[in-house]
Formats: structure tokens, C-alpha cells, sequence
């Protein structure tokens, strides 16, 4: 494998607030997909952008680039939901970025305990906006509409990668119904943004990541993000390339063309990556759309 380029050394976190925080988590015991993907951006995320995970940390699928225990999913905490509430406030968030496990245990995959996680955060900390990352609920479109009925203010569905590598990167998923999950988003909620991202370096080529990119644009989607894959634990799937800072620029300019209203794309971007800030910048840049094609 190629050696890993030093753009991806960051510091391990050891501040005062990154201790606070997992003190604040493990007495809650809730779990964050910074620690359990074993992310190389806690430095720049922890406290004030971390990415929550809902429903436990055992996952009911194998997908090959992911680290997090595949086996044994745990029962649902009820009070799981008011936990998300209590951290919010003791970290005095005004953004919150909730994604989970997999639970095809769940007869709605868990649907329902994003929307009362969501109904609670807006109850109890009025001016929070709630982002949530979702899996495919099996294509369940009634368990997608319980989820778009709570308001997020982005609901993201990532793709992971070009359709050809499914079988090797996500073999209990389908790349199709991955896209329908975008597609049906949009017709339950048009106003309501969302999101979708894929990881480079898995072996995919060029044209296969214009031609995925376009799928996710042809579905609706608003946000589009793209970083590198890299191994989260030995056993993984392996990194086949560390592409470079260019290339990603170049999917940058890419997006843009194709009319995302906001796209990121370099090495270390992923779909919950300072997810507030680029929340707001693609607002501004659909409100100044609106603007421009009022004046034309
Ligand atoms: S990029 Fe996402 S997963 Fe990584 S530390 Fe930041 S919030 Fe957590």
C-alpha cells in the first residue's frame, strides 16, 4: 500500500474541552462516529461539531470500509432520545448532526427514534437545526417520511462509492434504492435540503465518479461531499490510491458545473465535517440563486 501522504497528520486531540466532552458522553453513554470511524478530524469537530450516533454501536451490516462492530445489535435506550436533548445543552449546541448504525433489526430501521430524537432537540433547545444522516431503511418509504415528517433542516443519504464496487463495499446494500432514498426525499419535502457523499481511493475511476456524481445531482440532491477513503482499522478494505489535493479540486470545480448548491470536496472532507458551516454557506449561495434569477 502507498504510504499516507502528510496531509492527513493531525494531531490527536487533548484539550481541556475534548476531555469534558467524552466525560459528558461516556456518563450519558452515547456514542459518536468521530470515535467509533476513528476519524482523523476530531481535532478540528470535538466538541462543537461532532457527529452523534443514534441506536448503539453495532451495526447490522458488514460494509468493508467501516470499523464499527458488525455483529449483535443492542436494544434500543428509550431515554436515548433525551440524552441527544441533555448534550446539546451542556455543550450549548446550535447545531446537531445525528447519523446511526444500521438497524434492519428494527421493523422501521429505526425511523421512529430519529423523529423523536428530532421532535425532542426542537421541543427543548428551540433554536437548535438538526441535521441527520441516515441509512436506507431497507427502502421503507413510510420509515423516509417519519423521518422528513420530524424537519430536519438536511436529511443526507450517503452513496460511499460508484456503483461497480457495491458488491465488494456494500454488499447488503443497492445502489439504486441508495439513489431512490435521495429521489424520494425530495418528493416527501422539496424544500427541505439534502445531501449525499462518496469516498475516493477504493478503485473507482474517473469517469465512474463524474457519472456517480451526475446519478446523485439527477436525484435532487443539494449537497454533494467528497473525501478520501481512509482504512479505519487493519482488516478493512485497503486504500487502492491517496488521490491528490488537485483531483479533488477538480471534482470540486465538477459539482459546481453540474449545479450543486454546495459542494466540498479534499482529502479529509466528510459528510459531517463542519456540517453547520457548510449548512449555511449552501444556504446562502441557494438564497443568492433566488435573488440573481429575480433580477434576471
Ligand atoms: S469529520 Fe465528522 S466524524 Fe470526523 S470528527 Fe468531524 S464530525 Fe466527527
Amino acid at each position: 500500500m502507498e504510504k499516507m501522504p502528510e496531509w492527513f497528520n493531525k494531531p490527536i486531540p487533548r484539550s481541556g474541552q475534548f476531555r469534558e466532552s467524552e466525560v459528558i458522553l461516556s456518563s450519558l453513554k452515547l456514542h459518536t462516529i468521530c470515535d467509533s470511524g476513528n476519524c482523523p478530524n476530531r481535532v478540528d469537530c470535538v466538541p462543537h461539531d461532532m457527529a452523534f450516533l443514534l441506536m448503539g454501536n453495532h451495526c447490522t451490516r458488514a460494509c468493508t470500509f467501516c470499523s464499527v462492530n458488525h455483529h449483535n445489535p443492542e436494544p434500543l435506550d428509550p431515554d436515548e432520545p433525551m440524552k441527544m436533548v441533555e448534550v446539546a445543552k451542556r455543550l450549548s449546541l446550535t447545531y446537531m448532526f445525528l447519523t446511526s448504525v444500521t438497524r434492519d433489526d428494527l421493523p422501521d430501521g429505526g425511523a421512529s427514534h430519529y423523529a423523536e430524537t428530532i421532535n425532542l432537540l426542537h421541543e427543548n433547545v428551540p433554536s437548535i437545526n438538526v441535521e441527520v444522516l441516515i441509512p436506507d431503511f431497507k427502502g421503507d418509504i413510510n420509515a423516509l417520511k417519519t423521518v422528513i415528517d420530524a424537519s430536519p433542516c438536511v436529511l443526507g443519504h450517503n452513496i460511499e462509492t460508484v456503483p461497480r464496487l457495491y458488491r465488494e463495499m456494500r454488499p447488503q446494500a443497492s445502489y439504486l434504492r441508495s439513489l431512490d432514498v435521495l429521489r424520494n426525499a425530495k418528493k416527501l419535502n422539496g424544500k427541505m435540503l439534502t445531501k449525499s457523499g462518496i469516498m475516493l481511493g477504493l478503485g473507482e475511476t474517473k469517469e465512474e465518479v463524474i457519472e456517480t456524481m451526475q446519478d446523485i445531482k439527477d436525484a435532487g440532491c443539494d449537497m454533494f461531499t467528497l473525501g478520501q477513503y481512509l482504512q479505519p482499522e487493519a482488516g478493512a478494505h485497503d486504500v487502492v490510491r491517496y488521490v491528490t489535493p488537485e483531483e479533488f479540486e477538480e471534482y470540486l470545480y465538477i459539482g459546481q458545473d453540474m449545479g450543486f448548491h454546495g459542494v466540498a470536496s479534499f482529502p479529509l472532507m466528510r459528510s459531517s465535517f463542519k456540517a453547520e458551516y457548510f449548512y449555511a454557506e449552501t444556504m446562502k449561495s441557494i438564497s443568492s440563486s433566488n435573488n440573481q434569477s429575480k433580477t434576471i
